[in-house]
């Protein structure tokens, strides 16, 4: 591993202070740290941001704020959380294993890289890696990578179940950076790959979250469900956080749909949501919305698995949600 400077930071200030060319923050450094032994990340510094005082999960008024150094573990068992938005828990007790999710923060988790093969294999070409080299895996292994939203130059997936549901319940992250504080709203931090593949997210270098923002509980039933290789400590092939609303006359009210695993940041299935609201409650009308939405998908010859899936997937959920 590349030798680095350590510091680790007493305040957001400090934090973004101490921030420099080469620099990088370091959460529970459960992915930076396994990223640096693979020599795909070699900064020269590292600013500690796990111990600063953004460690609580505390309701303002009607919306809660989860503190970017709270661990994976702590949001997942907040009594708040896990009655007011079990979603979220849910999703995030699907994530790794119970050790790792001691350490993870909720800002690494956000912001932890993508798992494709060849990003994390410093021997092969990689445009997210290596801006220019290629994308062996279009042609290559691309089984876990991207249907919606990729680009010639990158099919890579997001990896992060929190953020999936965080998408659907219209979260907002809170950062700070040299240029002031900045809040984004829920799916927007991450981007698509576009011809910028090496860019996950909208946010500058040195910029630093502070916290995650959640408006009050939408109206209506949720639930995360992830569909994964094995039972434990795998990301998903696809996952769905669902919320859905429906009146007594048994029409859809209101209806949030964010997919995982299916594209380089969590997916808000739009077209499938207009498609529901103010229709009927039904699997028929399920079908079509999930077809709607998937219609745009271009898949690969080794993930063209994924549709069928998606498919089932937002289907059962919606028919799981309906009262
Ligand atoms: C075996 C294994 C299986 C896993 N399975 C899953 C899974 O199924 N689902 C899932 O969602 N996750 C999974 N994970 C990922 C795990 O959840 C992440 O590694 C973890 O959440 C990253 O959090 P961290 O605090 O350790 O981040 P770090 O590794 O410390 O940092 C990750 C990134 O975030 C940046 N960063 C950290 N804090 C801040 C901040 N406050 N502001 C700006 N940048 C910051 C760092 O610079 C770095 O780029 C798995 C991990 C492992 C090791
Ligand atoms: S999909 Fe993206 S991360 Fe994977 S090899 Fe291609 S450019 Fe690299």
């Amino acid at each position: 591993m590349k030798p680095f400077e350590y510091a680790r930071a007493r305040s957001a200030s400090d934090a973004v202070g101490r921030f420099g060319p080469g620099a990088m923050y370091l959460g529970g450094g459960t992915n930076l740290v396994d990223l640096m032994r693979l020599g795909v990340a070699g900064p020269d510094r590292l600013v500690d941001v796990s111990r600063l005082p953004l460690d609580t999960i505390a309701p303002v008024g009607d919306r809660l704020r989860i503190g970017a150094a709270v661990r994976n573990s702590d949001l997942a068992a907040d009594p708040y959380v896990r009655t007011r938005y079990p979603m979220l828990a849910r999703a995030v007790l699907t994530g790794a294993s119970g050790q790792v999710r001691n350490m993870a923060t909720t800002a690494g988790n956000l912001l932890q890289r993508t798992r494709c093969p060849y990003f994390q294999d410093v021997t092969r070409p990689c445009n997210k890696r290596e801006p220019g080299t290629g994308c062996p895996a279009i042609e290559g292994d691309h089984t876990n990578l991207a249907v919606l939203g990729a680009s010639d130059a990158c099919v890579a997936t997001h990896p992060s179940d929190m953020a999936v549901a965080l998408a659907a319940l219209d979260a907002e992250v809170h950062v700070t950076g040299a240029s002031g504080d900045r809040i984004i709203p829920m799916p927007g931090l991450h981007r698509l790959p576009g011809d910028e593949p090496e860019r996950d997210t909208v946010l500058d270098p040195g910029m630093l979250i502070t916290a995650v923002e959640l408006p009050p509980p939408p109206p209506g039933a949720s639930l995360y469900r992830k569909v994964r290789e094995r039972a434990s400590f795998a990301f998903a092939l696809v996952s769905i956080a669902a919320v859905l609303d429906v009146r007594g006359d048994g029409v859809v009210a209101g209806c949030r749909i964010a997919l995982g695993g299916v594209a380089h940041a969590p997916w808000r299935a739009e077209r499938a949501e207009r498609a529901l609201i103010g229709g009927p409650a039904t699997g028929e009308a399920y079908l079509r919305a999930a077809e709607a939405e998937l219609e745009q998908a271009r898949p690969l010859p080794r993930n063209a698995f994924k549709l069928p899936l998606a498919r089932n997937l937002i289907v059962r959920t919606l028919e799981e949600l309906t009262p």
